[in-house]
């Protein structure tokens, strides 16, 4: 089908989702295409969730300036969306007086870059704050500023808002090749062929391929992977903040770190990999995940762990991020390896890349804007009172779904009917917590794709786990019985 619109965003992770959200102020049509069946397919569904304060990147970089810009735009924006969101503060920790000098230069670059409330702190001072840090530490780099946000949760409440003003999501289509014409883009995808003025690249792991296939460069993107381990909530006090090792040329190391929804996280590995799509889990990972991680925290056990699971990052090997307009190519705008510090930077590079897509095009802001449709408070979160009152208005509270998380039919039907809803069981799991806990959705699974089945009105063995083509059922059993027959 040949579809027209002003401006296409090839991507719907983080950096395409706050791009899309900011252009929804203005007056154009924008449609915004993913290969994958929902929002934060990509890197944004599996990273720490951590909104770095921005003493690691180069000073004048732009992960430097985009990091500490929009590090400092997370609070209000998660409020405004209700999005889970803390300023946990981290350390970063030296164990020799190598790491400690380390430590100095990381202070001095947080400094220059702008990162306010950085301070050394002596060994004695630290495991006051974090009891259960290795006693031999010799010193700590206390950055307060830090905070946690649940990246997959801030991507739907973009997509959401961005929906509601108008922003068209379309998914399973994947860009394919691009051509001019007119002044215009002629984009093809697996599905259709778009006519825009704008095209706009965030494509994460592939981004380097369009950027290639705009301009004839050969930007090169080295796929590195992260595996995780997390843990319950049990193990959610061993610490309050973020505690990092010493960075290397590798990245920033092994953390332990809280999350919003009160698990730990222990991870990640850094691995270069050829298959951007290889989002598996090893032994070796995991095994080099512990040995590191019993570093930060000696009596480390494993026993509350719930899962696995790892993201690949988009690695430039020019080490920086490429943002704004394609050289050579007007029109065309691009967010190139978008890797950590990416998360915290995303509100910064979408109002960034917006406003020179807003100068380019011409366009008017809005006259008015339809206001956020509020995420309701989780069940899980209310008191008695509440509880009750949300039954009474709604029968579905009555029914907890999920037992780990304690989540309700009814939060689970809102999940499906958001302007961009959930599709799959894991659409559900992340935008619910429904499947999160320590039976992983051993219990509500099946009821979760009853619940999906129902509201798209679709057969169940049309139920997706996550990605394009992750069934749940082959059969019935009644054609599983005709076909042994
Ligand atoms: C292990 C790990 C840990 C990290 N930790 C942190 C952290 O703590 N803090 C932080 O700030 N950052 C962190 N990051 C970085 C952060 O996760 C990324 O920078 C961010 O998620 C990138 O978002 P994105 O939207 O650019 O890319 P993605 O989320 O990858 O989105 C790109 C989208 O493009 C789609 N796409 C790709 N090719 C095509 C195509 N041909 N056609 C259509 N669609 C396409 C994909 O399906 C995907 O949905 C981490 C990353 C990893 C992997």
């Amino acid at each position: 089908m040949k579809l027209n619109t002003d401006v296409l965003i090839v991507g719907a992770g983080i950096t395409g989702c706050s791009v899309a959200r900011e252009l929804s102020r203005y007056d154009c049509s924008v449609t915004v295409i993913d290969r994958e069946n929902d929002i934060a397919e990509g890197a944004t569904k599996a990273n720490s969730g951590i909104v770095h304060a921005g003493y690691d990147a180069v000073s004048g970089s732009r992960k430097a300036v985009y990091n500490v810009t929009g590090a400092a735009l997370f609070p209000d924006l998660c409020e405004s969306l209700g999005v889970p969101y803390r300023r946990t503060g981290a350390f970063v920790i030296a164990f020799t007086d190598d790491e400690k000098s380390t430590l100095v230069k990381l202070m001095d670059r947080g400094i220059k870059n702008g990162v306010k409330g950085l301070r050394l702190l002596s060994r004695e001072e630290a495991l006051r704050l974090e009891p259960n840090l290795n006693p031999d530490v010799v010193a700590v780099l206390d950055v307060p500023s830090s905070g946690i946000v649940s990246p997959y949760e801030l991507a739907f409440a973009l997509a959401d808002d961005a929906a509601v003003n108008g922003v068209e999501f379309r998914f399973n289509e994947s860009f394919e090749c691009v051509s001019t014409e007119n002044g215009n883009f002629v984009v093809k995808t697996t599905q259709n062929e778009y006519v825009c003025r704008v095209l706009i690249n965030c494509a994460g792991a592939s981004s380097a391929l369009i950027h290639n296939a705009l301009t004839g460069d050969s930007l090169k993107i080295i796929h590195r992977r992260g595996q995780y381990y997390l843990l319950d909530r049990t193990a959610s006090t061993v610490f309050s903040r973020t505690i990092f090792q010493c960075p290397s040329a590798m990245g920033k190391g092994v953390l332990v770190s809280p999350t919003v929804h009160g698990n730990l996280l222990l991870g990640p590995t850094a691995e270069d990999i050829d298959d951007p799509l290889d989002t598996s889990t090893t032994r070796d990972g995991l095994d080099d995940i512990l040995k590191k991680a019993v570093k930060t925290w000696p009596a480390l056990s494993t026993r509350s762990n719930i899962t696995n699971f790892s993201g690949v990052r988009a690695h430039l090997e020019t080490d920086d991020f490429v943002v704004g307009p394609v050289t050579g190519c007007p029109g065309a705008f691009e967010a190139v390896g978008i890797e950590s510090p990416g998360l915290s930077s995303a509100p910064a590079i979408g109002l960034d890349l917006s406003r020179q897509v807003v100068d380019y095009l011409q366009a008017e802001k809005k006259a008015s804007l339809k206001p956020y449709p509020k995420l309701p408070k989780p069940f899980h979160e209310m008191n008695d009172e509440e509880r009750a009152a949300a039954w009474r208005d709604n029968p579905d509270y009555g029914t907890v779904i999920c037992r780990c998380e304690v989540v309700t039919e009814a939060e689970i039907r809102a999940a499906i009917r958001r302007p961009v809803g959930a599709r799959t069981i894991d659409g559900v799991k992340r935008r619910t917590r429904a499947g999160m806990g320590r039976c992983q959705g051993g219990f509500c699974l099946p009821r979760v794709a009853a619940i999906l089945s129902e509201e798209l009105n679709i057969g169940l063995l049309d139920i997706m786990k996550d990605n394009q083509g992750s069934y749940i059922l082959d059969s019935t059993i009644d054609s599983a019985a005709e076909r042994k027959a």
